[in-house]
């Protein structure tokens, strides 16, 4: 079955109610539903999931969170649970975002136990990976790939069903937020090689169904390009989809996956 690829639009900790409204509004609007070639995914802070979820109710938008607790509920003050997410109508959730690992110490294992929860509340784990530059300079790329997926791979043959069951992104940790995005060949490689590595452990029926993300100063320029590549299924976003004009050109970039 051909993998139905996607644009993920991460908001990170900006904007307000009504930049919210203004951003969400545009975007559904914007979206030409006659060729949309792919999902698209907006994951807002917390405060403003509910409302955002209202504006896209009954359009191809779906919602999604940016992290949740490494519990299911109970005594974990300032936390939000899987299932609070998915009682608000996330369809998804994004883990392991370089920035928690790095400003919240998530380790591999913490983020492979969040999969395993969203997964019971019914949510999607778009599960990020990257390196460092230095990992890179250092030629450490696939290694640090490999010992970032290690963990999840218990969790993945619990759970195999594609299309839904797992999203993966790949994220250069170099690449997020800096203006410098992968080059495709290095795209390319670390996609190939995370979907052989899932081959090998999961199966390849499995696998070759799973989607992989590319995450990294993806703009509306650079957006066909790698969407194009053979093994990426659409982007996760971050500054781009804070505008709506740019996140519309890179949804309509879709078209490009084949
Ligand atoms: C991200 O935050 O996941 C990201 C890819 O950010 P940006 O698109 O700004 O590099």
């Amino acid at each position: 079955m051909p993998r139905q690829p996607m644009v993920v639009g991460n908001w990170k900790m900006n904007g307000t109610r009504a930049f919210a409204v203004q951003l969400t509004s545009a975007i559904r609007d914007g979206i030409n539903a006659s060729t949309l070639a792919g999902e698209v995914l907006l994951c807002p802070p917390f405060p403003y999931l509910e409302l955002v979820h209202g504006l896209v109710q009954g359009t191809a938008i779906q919602i999604g969170g940016q992290n949740h607790a490494d519990r299911q509920n109970g005594p974990c003050t300032g936390e939000v649970s899987a299932s609070m997410l998915r009682d608000l109508g996330c369809r998804a959730v994004i883990l392991g975002h370089s920035e928690r690992r790095t400003l919240f110490h998530e380790s591999d294992t913490l983020v492979a136990d969040k999969a395993d929860l969203a997964l019971q509340a019914g949510l999607t784990p778009i599960v990020c990976l990257g390196e460092t530059l230095q990992q890179r300079q250092e030629k450490e790329t696939l290694t640090v790939i490999r010992h970032q997926l290690q963990p999840l791979l218990p969790h993945m043959a619990n759970h195999p069903q594609p299309p839904d069951s797992w999203i993966l992104a790949y994220e250069p940790v170099w690449a997020i937020g800096t203006g410098q995005n992968a080059q495709t060949e290095q795209i390319q490689e670390v996609h190939a090689f995370i979907r052989q590595l899932l081959q090998e452990e999961i199966g390849s029926t499995i696998a070759s169904g799973w989607r992989i993300l590319y995450g990294g100063s993806v703009t509306p320029g650079n957006a066909a390009d790698i969407f194009s590549l053979p093994d990426v299924d659409g982007g996760l976003i971050g500054g781009a989809s804070l505008k709506a004009d740019s996140f519309l050109a890179i949804i309509a970039a879709l078209s490009n996956h084949r």
